[in-house]
């Protein structure tokens, strides 16, 4: 195959106008579509056939039976009967599963002049001996063989890498289904995958599909090819992840050859393989690795080691090395030092709610530059074992911790989860004695606006907000992974759009 993978819309609405729709919609950003006759509605079936010739695009038809994820419930006889019919209306490809033995199809499909996608399919994992399996798939050369699995860890999504690469043949597709497959369709030309297959709307037929502007935007699918460098986010969950947004932008921007995309990881050896296997140049990392990466970098700065925790790795020269070092430090204080117009005045007195991993940067940056500094946290020994590595008072989220807060008020930072996802209304300090005097600085970034900043707004405080420190830490990332600055003009942007 020459050039990079082809956008496939995948059409599976009950109607032939609904799907005729969908591909006006997309039209000039997709290469080609699949026709999913099973989703179609009984009496629009038997009109299949007229889509080549509506949408004036490469067609792929198919008719999935249910045991591979498809809706058609009648017999393999019928089944086999109507793919016989349709295959000579026009269409480019038809799908046909690898096990499926049906010489009067075949001799059909030949005649018609179709090619055949021949196609292997587990919804639930990925075959222990899919190398072998993937490579008796085509049943000729002119046919695609294709594989379409659901890896359930990084070392499953690993082999699946493993058995794609080392199969021969001139077209081939290979699909990782779900979020722990995602990067198989973002990279797919990467893997020289023939295309990848994208959905019209928000409930894809197949899980992990996107839409195809997120595909063709987002993660520059357009710009990428075999020699494109990789990059990404580890952390478990991770597909909220605002950072790929920010680096392909810049990318874009700079026109680098490289991408950065989310890998769900969970299992972290798993996820080493994955990064051999993709020849990984960086990654961010988020919770929970922030510790146990640890084990693999091969050398770390001293950011990483007085604050023990790592959120950046760079592929040094040296095979399989790694290079570690923290920007969450500088992530926090640059907008600091932007609220103070400069240098964060010695002797600052901050409350820091929260002892996880981000409190501990937090904690290390505020000490660093000499403010005096409270911890409190729900699990007060957390609180207590943070601030003694940091010269710092602590306290739980009650009363007595509320009171001692009063001389530590200058400065208030949110570092724990509470106003995120299902708590979206929550704060860890309600009531907090808001005054108007203090900045509050909150870490959650999504949603863009908490309980915890709200009350601040209320009370007529400056704040800083989540967004602010992701950008701050992403730039410094960029600077190591593209080896140029991050344009300011997409940092303003980042930070005046909504989500
Ligand atoms: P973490 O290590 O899991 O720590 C979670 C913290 O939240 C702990 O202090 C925990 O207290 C506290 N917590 C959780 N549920 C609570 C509840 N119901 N009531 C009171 N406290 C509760 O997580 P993390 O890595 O520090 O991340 C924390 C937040 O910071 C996340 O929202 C993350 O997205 C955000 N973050 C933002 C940036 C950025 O660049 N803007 C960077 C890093 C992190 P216990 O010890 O009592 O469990």
């Amino acid at each position: 195959m020459t050039g990079g993978a082809r956008i496939c819309l995948c059409l599976a609405s009950p109607t032939l106008a609904d799907d005729v729709r969908h591909v006006e919609a997309f039209r000039g950003r997709v290469d080609m579509v699949e026709l999913r006759a099973d989703h179609l509605a009984p009496g629009e079936l038997a009109s299949a056939g007229r889509l080549p010739g509506l949408v004036d695009l490469p067609v792929i038809l198919t008719l999935r039976r249910t045991r591979d994820g498809g809706r058609f419930a009648g017999s393999e006889q019928e089944r086999v009967g109507l793919l016989e019919r349709l295959v000579g209306s026009g269409f480019a490809y038809v799908d046909i599963e690898e096990d499926l033995v049906a010489p009067s199809l075949d001799a059909r499909i030949a005649e018609a002049g179709v090619r055949v996608v021949r196609s292997l399919h587990d919804f639930s994992g990925v075959p222990s001996d899919l190398a072998h399996r993937i490579a008796r798939i085509p049943r000729g050369p002119r046919e695609i063989p294709k594989a379409a699995v659901t890896p359930r860890s990084s070392a499953e999504l690993a082999g699946l890498l493993e058995a794609f690469d080392g199969l021969d043949a001139p077209e081939k597709v290979v699909i990782g289904m779900g979020d722990i497959g995602f990067p198989t369709r973002v990279l797919a030309s990467r893997l020289g995958s023939a295309w990848c297959y994208t959905s019209p709307t928000a409930d894809p037929v197949a899980p992990g599909q996107m839409d195809p502007a997120t595909l063709e935007g987002l993660y520059r699918f357009r710009a990428t090819d075999r020699s494109t460098a990789v990059y990404g986010v580890i952390g478990n969950p991770v597909m909220h992840s605002l950072s790929p947004r920010i680096h392909n932008r810049g990318f874009s921007a700079l026109g680098v050859n490289a991408v950065y995309l989310p890998f769900l990881v969970a299992d972290l050896p798993g996820f080493w393989q994955v990064a051999d296997a993709l020849d990984i140049h960086g990654v961010s990392v988020t919770a929970p690795y922030k510790r146990s990466v640890l084990d693999r970098a091969g050398e770390v700065d001293d950011l990483v080691r007085s604050v023990g925790a790592c959120n950046t790795l760079v592929r040094t020269g040296r095979e399989s090395a790694w290079q570690g070092t923290n920007t969450d430090i500088e992530g926090f204080l640059a907008p600091l030092r932007r609220v103070f117009g400069g240098a964060i005045p010695r002797g600052l007195g901050a409350t820091v709610i929260g002892a996880g991993g981000a409190a501990r940067a937090v904690v290390q940056a505020l000490a660093g530059a000499g403010a005096r500094v409270l911890v409190l946290n729900r699990t007060i020994g957390d609180a207590r074992a943070l601030a003694d590595a940091f010269g710092a008072r602590s306290g739980g989220l009650d009363e007595r911790g509320m009171d001692e807060a009063a001389r530590f008020s200058d400065l208030i930072v949110q570092t724990t989860s509470v106003g995120m996802g299902p708590q979206i209304d929550a704060t860890p300090v309600p009531g907090f004695p808001f005054t108007g005097r203090q900045i509050a600085y909150e870490l959650i970034y999504s949603p863009p606006e908490t309980r915890f900043l709200r009350d601040a707004l209320k009370a007529g405080c400056r704040v800083v907000r989540g967004r602010q420190m992701l950008l701050a830490q992403a730039v410094q990332q960029f600077r190591l992974f593209a080896g140029a600055e991050y344009p300011p003009d997409l940092a303003d942007e980042f930070l005046t759009q909504g989500d």
